[in-house]
């Protein structure tokens, strides 16, 4: 299968699935539609991009079914752009979304699914820590099992940094936790998805959403396939400990409820507290002394405020999260869409 063929459309439709999803073309089906859609988040790849352009490629001319890749470009500031716009050029199953700014990842991902047209997507990071040879075994997996989700394990997590696997790993811990959802800790955004699934994401009303939780949640049938997880070809990672902290902050408010809890297990320890204390300060005063104590005073005093604070902390968290679902700002704005303004429009020009 060749890019050609895959603008052309004329290749086999995968066979009918449980639901007739996959039942051959439909006569009104524009043609070319791609049957798989690649979702590719970027900002500022310009060190990786022609390494993944030349090894996603041969992978997706192989498969047996027309594709479409949707690279989101997420507001890079280097040369991603000019990149971008050079691959369009030479390969037609290429389309090239702009994000006016920088959103994050999950936000760029979304922009990537409200586009795609694929009977399937997966979602694949730019850096090749998740190899694009997996892709084939997902999709085989997906029409060969009969589900609509297949996640990618990472089996060996040896190339990331301990830092990264430790915190990875106590995030996942605290959602199975909070969220009481089956999560694998080893499965990160690359997966493949069903078009119902798509659908079911795209149609959440939620912002902020965390989709490697969203997608769990939502319950479809699901494999997995396992895949080691390679050292970041190029550039350095785009995940600083401040957008990690934003990522764990909108999971757990987006999941539960229970951080709401604290104020009241708080409030529990401070009437025993104050009992102990009590008791103390009466058996002092009738054995004749007088309750010493000025250190003891300042740090109740201190660990309560400071909890208060806390509890103050996690109120708000849960208010900003009320605050913008009510101001119903969309998470990203698109600049540029190569499929509304041919492959030579300019990355800066206004979209939708
Ligand atoms: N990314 C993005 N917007 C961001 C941060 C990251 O689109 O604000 C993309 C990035 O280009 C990459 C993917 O998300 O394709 C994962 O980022 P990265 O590899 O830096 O994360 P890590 O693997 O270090 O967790
Ligand atoms: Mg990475």
């Amino acid at each position: 299968m060749t890019a050609k063929s895959a603008q052309s459309g004329t290749a086999p439709r995968p066979p009918p699935r449980r639901s007739g999803r996959f039942a051959p073309v439909r006569v009104s089906e524009p043609p070319g539609r791609p049957v798989l859609t690649v979702v590719v988040p970027m900002f500022n790849e310009e060190a990786v991009l022609p390494l993944f352009v030349r090894r996603l490629r041969p992978v997706l001319d192989e498969l047996p079914v027309p594709y479409e890749v949707l690279a989101v470009d997420d507001g890079s500031t280097d040369t991603t752009p000019v990149l971008l716009q050079r691959a369009l050029r030479e390969w037609p199953a290429l389309r090239v979304v702009r994000l006016r700014a920088n959103s994050g990842h999950q936000a760029a991902i979304s922009a990537g699914l409200q586009r795609s047209r694929g009977d399937w997507v997966v979602t694949i990071d730019a850096d090749l820590q998740d190899p694009p040879e997996t892709i084939a075994r997902m999709y085989a997996a997906a029409v060969s099992q009969d589900v609509d989700v297949v996640y990618g394990v990472r089996s060996d997590r040896t190339t990331d940094s301990a830092f990264k696997r430790h915190t990875a790993g106590a995030f996942y811990r605290l959602m199975r936790r909070l969220a009481k959802l089956d999560i694998s800790q080893d499965a990160g955004d690359f997966r493949l998805m069903s078009r119902e699934t798509v659908d079911a994401i795209n149609a959440l009303p939620e912002q902020g959403r965390v989709l490697r939780l969203v997608v769990p949640a939502l319950g479809f049938p699901s494999t997995t396939v396992d895949y080691k997880r390679e050292a970041r070809a190029a550039g350095e990672s785009k995940y600083p400990l401040r957008k990690m902290v934003g990522l764990t902050l909108d999971s757990v408010t987006g999941f539960s409820q229970a951080p709401l809890r604290f104020a009241t297990w708080f409030s529990l320890l401070g009437f025993v507290v104050a009992a102990l204390v009590l008791v103390y300060g009466v058996w002092s005063k009738l054995s004749g002394g007088t309750a010493s104590g000025w250190a003891s005073t300042v740090v109740i005093l201190a660990v309560f405020s400071a909890l208060q604070l806390l509890c103050l902390g996690i109120l708000g968290e849960y208010v900003g999260r009320t605050y913008s679902a009510l101001q119903q700002r969309p998470s990203y704005y698109v600049a540029y869409d190569s499929e509304h303004h041919g492959p030579r429009g300019g990355p800066d020009e206004p979209g939708d």
